[in-house]
C-alpha cells in the first residue's frame, strides 16, 4: 500500500509553534507515506534560501529526516513563499515543481498547484503576481540585504491583510471559468490545490477539485491518495 499525501497553507513562522509541532507530529505519524506534496504557503514568508533562521533550520532538519526515511518530497511555491529555491529544495531532498504539474495518482492524471492562479477575479493580486514572478525582478530582489527583504515581505503581508479586511470574502475564491479552463488545458479530471483556505471537495461534470485547508493551532488538513481513493482529511 503506497500513499501520497498533500498539505498546504501551514503559514509557518515564529508565531506558530503549535503548527510547527503539528507538522512534526504529522511527519512522524505518516512516516510510511511514499510521497508528500507541499502545495505552497508552507511558510508565512520566505525571503530567500540564504535566510538561516532557527525556524528554517528546524523545519529543514525535520523534512530532511522524512526524505531520509524514504518519503519522496515535492514542493510547490505559494504566494507567501514564492522565493523558495533550489538550495532549500536540495537541503530537504525535495523536487521543486513549477506553478502547475500533472501527476499520476493510481493512474489518474491529477493537476497539482497552489491555487492563486485560479483566483482571476482578484485583478489587483494578479497584477502584483506578474511583477513578483518576473525573473529579473526576483534576481534583483535576492541580491538585496536580508533585512531589506524582510522589511519588504512585512509590507506585502500588511497590504494583503488590509485587503482581506476590506474586500468581500468571495473575491479571493477561485473563478469558475479559470477552474474549467485548467481542467481542459491540462487534460485532467482531478485537481488538488490550497490557497483559498476553503477546504472542500467539489465535484462537477468537468472533474473533481479538492481544496486543502489552512492549518491552525487546533486543526490540520491533508489530502490522502491511497488505493485509488483521494480524500480530504482534517485532524486535531
Ligand atoms: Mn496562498
Amino acid at each position: 500500500m503506497s500513499s501520497t499525501l498533500f498539505i498546504s497553507d501551514l503559514h509557518l513562522s515564529d508565531n506558530t509553534p503549535e503548527i510547527e509541532d503539528a507538522l512534526y507530529a504529522f511527519l512522524l505519524r505518516e512516516r510510511r507515506m511514499a510521497r508528500l506534496f507541499i502545495l505552497g504557503d508552507f511558510f508565512e514568508y520566505w525571503i530567500g534560501d540564504d535566510d538561516d533562521t532557527p525556524l528554517n533550520r528546524r523545519v529543514i532538519k525535520q523534512l530532511r529526516a522524512a526524505s531520509d526515511r524514504g518519503t519522496e518530497l515535492f514542493l510547490v511555491r505559494g504566494n507567501r513563499d514564492l522565493a523558495l529555491g533550489s538550495v532549500f529544495a536540495n537541503q530537504i531532498g525535495a523536487t521543486l515543481l513549477g506553478d502547475t504539474t500533472v501527476i499520476s495518482l493510481d493512474g489518474k492524471p491529477t493537476l497539482v498547484l497552489h491555487g492563486d492562479t485560479l483566483c482571476t477575479d482578484d485583478i489587483e493580486y494578479q497584477k502584483m503576481r506578474t511583477i513578483l514572478h518576473d525573473p529579473a525582478w526576483q534576481a534583483e530582489m535576492l541580491q538585496r540585504p536580508l533585512e531589506e527583504r524582510r522589511e519588504f515581505a512585512r509590507g506585502l503581508r500588511n497590504a494583503s491583510q488590509e485587503k482581506a479586511d476590506k474586500d468581500p470574502a468571495n473575491i479571493i475564491d477561485v473563478n469558475a471559468e479559470a477552474v474549467a479552463q485548467a481542467f481542459l488545458d491540462n487534460g485532467v479530471e482531478q485537481m488538488i490545490h490550497g490557497h483559498t483556505h476553503r477546504p472542500q471537495t467539489h465535484r462537477t461534470d468537468r472533474g473533481t477539485r479538492i481544496v486543502l485547508g489552512d492549518w491552525s493551532a487546533s486543526k490540520g488538513w491533508c489530502v490522502r491518495s491511497e488505493n485509488g481513493q483521494c480524500t480530504l482529511e482534517s485532524f486535531s
